[in-house]
């Protein structure tokens, strides 16, 4: 079996009808490169860039990040490399941030909620992805967005950055700009937002967690964590469905993209893009193929 998967190495990856899925990886590392490429992932639909920030004792500069994201690019090779920006919270203590402790830290203070509020921390990280943008094929993509004034805040900034960029002399690429769909709000408004960006891509872990009512991260809860819930399944299908309407693609980079059990479904349901951790690559275009 293992031998069979190994023979779909430089395969494209398309469904029985011949529509082609992008099938990338998730890493939360630099040093996750190397499972990526040997997985023959079509590019990185998912760099939990928080890491940076998790592994340092000071706020990660702009210089530090940017060697990262090059790195990424580089090896990547022209493939595409989503990044998404910082996502923490109350639940990831990090000292230097201060973050105060909440009762409730997954409804809290977290992710694109702590770069709108503190934009010094967030235009550092979009300085340092924009001038990254120059050694590869690199999108930007924000978490945890509930309402639309969100997004549009977010690209203003993002405007404010590239401007005071281009006054410095630094060049950029216009890089791909989407959001993770992880709150049942941004389901449901899912065709607004769909007219603002280039791509969403669906965040089941957290979109489970949100809709079901249940934290995921209390293991006590796990029989009550059902990812099939109906629920879930039919947001993910809202989601794609506004996704088309408004032109742009719609993938899956929450565990949920490499449960072989629903890749069908998924293809059915019309995905564009699954993003799964390296190892599940093959196995994801196996199904496919047979999808
Ligand atoms: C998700 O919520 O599904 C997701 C991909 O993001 P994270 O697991 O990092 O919260
Ligand atoms: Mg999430």
């Amino acid at each position: 079996r293992q031998e069979l998967l190994q023979q779909l190495k430089g395969k494209p990856t398309v469904t029985k009808e011949g529509k082609e899925i992008k099938l990338y990886a998730n890493i939360g590392e630099v040093k996750d490169l190397g499972a990526v490429l040997q997985n023959d992932a079509a590019g990185i639909g998912l760099f939990r860039s928080e890491f940076l920030y998790l592994q340092s004792d000071h706020f990660p500069t702009e210089d530090e990040q940017f060697q990262s994201y090059k790195t990424v690019a580089e090896v990547m090779a022209g493939k595409k490399v989503i990044i998404r920006t910082l996502d923490i919270g109350a639940d990831k203590q990090i000292d230097y941030f201060g973050l105060e402790h909440e009762d409730n830290p997954a409804l809290g203070y977290r992710a694109v909620r702590i770069c709108l509020d503190q934009p010094d921390i967030f235009k550092t990280q979009l300085r340092a992805l924009l001038r990254a943008s120059m050694f590869g094929n690199i999108s930007i993509m924000i978490p945890m967005i509930a309402s639309v004034w969100e997004v549009r805040k977010v690209k203003e900034i993002m405007e404010e950055v590239k401007a005071e960029l281009t006054s410095e002399g630094i060049p950029f690429k216009n890089v791909e700009f989407g959001i993770m769909i992880e709150t049942p709000a941004a389901v449901m408004i899912a065709d607004e937002l769909a007219k603002e960006v280039d791509f969403f891509s669906i965040g089941t872990n957290d979109l489970t967690q949100y809709t079901l009512a249940i934290d995921r991260q209390n293991a006590k809860l796990d029989q009550f964590y059902d990812s099939h819930h109906p629920a879930v399944l039919k947001m993910i299908q809202m989601v794609i469905d506004s996704a088309h309407k408004a032109g742009i693609w719609a993938g899956i980079c929450g565990e949920l993209g490499a449960d072989l059990t629903l890749t069908e479904t998924f293809v059915k349901m019309g995905i564009d893009e699954l993003s799964v951790s390296p190892a599940m690559v093959l196995p994801v275009r196996d199904k496919i193929l047979n999808a």
